[in-house]
């Protein structure tokens, strides 16, 4: 399925062109336009899927298998010293473009980035009590 307004669909199917690092079937890796560090990359699965949440289960493993693939290779050829995977589902969370990607992130040492969060406080209680709302039969 594409979505005729989406314009990741338009680039992972190669109406409009991109830099391409890897395409197969299923995929396109292309390199992000405002990119996080050199070489910043992003998997766009073909077919249109709004998030993570829609996406069918044999994509999403297919998705970490070729991230795997992705980090080894740009690792050796970039000399990165570490690499950020990054997946934001709905615009709180960050996500602009609603075409689900994996952002492929290599790091170099300096390079001014910063991908985190701010660590809160927590007690056990609260802990257990998450616990059990996830866990909820
Ligand atoms: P999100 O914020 O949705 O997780 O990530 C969207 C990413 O797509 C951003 O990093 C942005 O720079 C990138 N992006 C947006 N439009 C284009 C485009 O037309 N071409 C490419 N190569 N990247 C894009
Ligand atoms: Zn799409």
């Amino acid at each position: 399925m594409k979505d005729a307004n989406c314009i990741f669909c338009k680039i992972a199917n190669g109406e409009i062109p991109s830099q391409t690092l890897y395409e197969d079937e299923t995929f396109r890796v292309i390199l992000d336009l405002g990119p996080a560090t050199k070489g910043h990359a992003l998997i766009l699965p073909k077919e249109h899927h709004a998030n993570l949440y829609e996406l069918p289960e044999t994509t999403a493993g297919e998705v970490m298998k070729l991230a795997k693939k992705m980090a080894s290779m740009m690792t050796e050829r970039l000399g990165c010293e570490g690499f950020n995977l990054v997946q934001n589902n709905g615009d709180l969370a960050g996500q602009t473009v609603f075409h689900f990607h994996m952002h492929l992130i290599p790091r170099y040492r300096a390079d001014g980035q910063k991908i985190g969060w701010k660590p809160q406080e927590v007690s056990q209680a609260e802990l257990e009590a998450v616990k059990d709302q996830i866990c909820q039969e």
